[in-house]
């Protein structure tokens, strides 16, 4: 393994950035010429504000992730070396690595908090992929891949599967394109399985969690077809385009419903219950929401 390819992570997302401009462009183009509705200006800009200030911490923050890996590289389980099979078993425990992350991104409102960033637009086009937050790193959400260097994988190797899968997602970020060819769609995560992540109908709320693949998602009893298009956002939107607010407003409902609980057990309920948790019933979780349907419960508040 030749050394250069170790010395910084040859494949970084900053590298993509024109190519997602390129085909970010291609996409308003074909919006523009089909009348459809695929973008709406305000919604995107803010989503490319959110994509830049990311990129910008990014460079700051790598420094945390690569560090807090490299530090658990030394009490390494096994010596896994580069053999090329090392480099296959890498590319599956690091997408099943962001299974785990991403799942608990929707089902832990600590986590939640950042992510819920990349789910605030009512649009689905390639500049939503661009939608990203600005508190994940800050707040450890790569500790759902600390056992991936502990294993064994050596850091540089993971931030490169990491990037191959930030990239990969990119482009199922449209509408424009429908079903694939079913093997496809069997094992890869496609637009069509996005879309449903993005989707606020109660019947989407935390499905297809996968990041290259959806194999995942079938195995853990978390996938979803693509029936009707979904309706795009969250159950309760946000409703701002600010990119200070986007990045910010789950942290701040969070520490008013912490200021207002009654104890701590609400506290802890809080910040790391699923969202949509709250000490008296008054709002409802995906899984309450779900069972509601199921039953033939619905509220109107929903
Ligand atoms: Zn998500
Ligand atoms: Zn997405």
């Amino acid at each position: 393994m030749p050394d250069f390819i170790f010395t910084d992570n040859p494949i970084a997302i900053h590298y993509a950035i024109p190519f997602f401009v390129a085909l970010l462009l291609v996409e308003i183009g074909v919006t523009v010429y089909q009348q459809s509705d695929w973008y709406e200006t305000k919604d995107t800009l803010s989503s490319l504000a959110m994509g830049v200030g990311n990129a910008i911490i990014r460079l700051f923050t790598k420094v945390i992730t690569l560090g807090a890996f490299f530090f658990l590289y030394q009490y390494r389980l096994f010596d896994l070396g580069t053999a090329w099979w090392v480099w296959v078993l890498c590319f599956f425990a690091e997408d099943l690595a962001y299974y785990a992350f991403h799942r608990g991104s929707h089902t832990i409102r600590y986590f939640w908090a950042s992510h819920v960033v990349h789910h605030s637009s009512q649009k689905y086009n390639l500049s939503t992929a661009l939608r990203q937050t600005w508190t994940g790193t800050l707040s450890g959400a790569w500790i759902f891949k600390a056992w991936l260097p502990l294993l064994g994988f050596h850091p540089i190797m993971i931030a490169i599967f990491g990037s191959v899968s930030l990239i990969y997602q990119f482009w199922i970020h449209t509408e424009s394109i429908d079903k694939l060819w079913r093997p496809i769609e069997f094992i890869f995560n496609t637009p069509s399985h996005h879309r449903v992540h993005h989707g606020s109908d109660i019947k989407y709320l935390d499905r297809n969690h996968g990041g290259v693949l959806i194999i995942w998602d079938r195995l853990f009893g978390t996938f979803q077809a693509e029936e009707e298009r979904p309706k795009y956002g969250l159950v309760t939107n946000i409703n701002t385009y600010n990119p200070l607010r986007i990045a910010t407003h789950e942290w701040s409902s969070i520490l008013k419903d912490i200021y207002r609980a009654p104890n701590w057990r609400s506290r802890l309920g809080y910040l790391f219950g699923p969202p949509g948790w709250s000490h008296d019933g008054s709002r409802k979780t995906s899984e309450e929401l779900r069972k509601e349907v199921e039953t033939g419960c619905v509220h109107s508040e929903t």
